[in-house]
């Protein structure tokens, strides 16, 4: 845990978030400026840059994010269909360097850029 980091804050309960779905290792809340009708945002609980140094760190634990994502996907209703994804560094995106895993649907999504 970083106690700068936003995403271990929100682990932590010390920043206010809509969780849905909270496991042993992985805490899943709604993005606050959603892309889609269900876009939530799964966090390792463990504090990890972004997704490739997870899997060295603790390749268990992005297991545990995609079982995890399952359920919510399930939980969410979207049995036609969802995106999973990670944004990894600057170029692609990556805001906040605490691993997490995007999941998009509720809608036809598009191409990916
Ligand atoms: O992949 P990226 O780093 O850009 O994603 C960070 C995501 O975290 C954004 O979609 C942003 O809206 C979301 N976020 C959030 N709650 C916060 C801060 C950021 O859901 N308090």
């Amino acid at each position: 845990m970083s106690s700068d980091c936003l995403f271990c804050r929100i682990v932590k309960g010390e920043i206010p978030a809509t969780i849905v779905h909270e496991t042993e290792t992985t805490t899943a809340f709604r993005d606050i400026s959603p892309q889609a009708p269900t876009h939530v945002v799964l966090v390792p609980k463990l504090h990890s840059p972004d997704a490739v140094s997870l899997v060295k760190a603790a390749p268990g634990v992005l297991d545990d994010l995609f079982r995890a994502a399952g359920e919510v996907a399930e939980a969410e209703g979207l049995g036609t269909g969802y995106r999973l994804l990670f944004n990894t560094g600057e170029d692609a995106g990556q805001t906040v360097f605490h691993a997490h895993l995007h999941l998009l649907g509720g809608r036809k999504l598009g191409a990916l850029a």
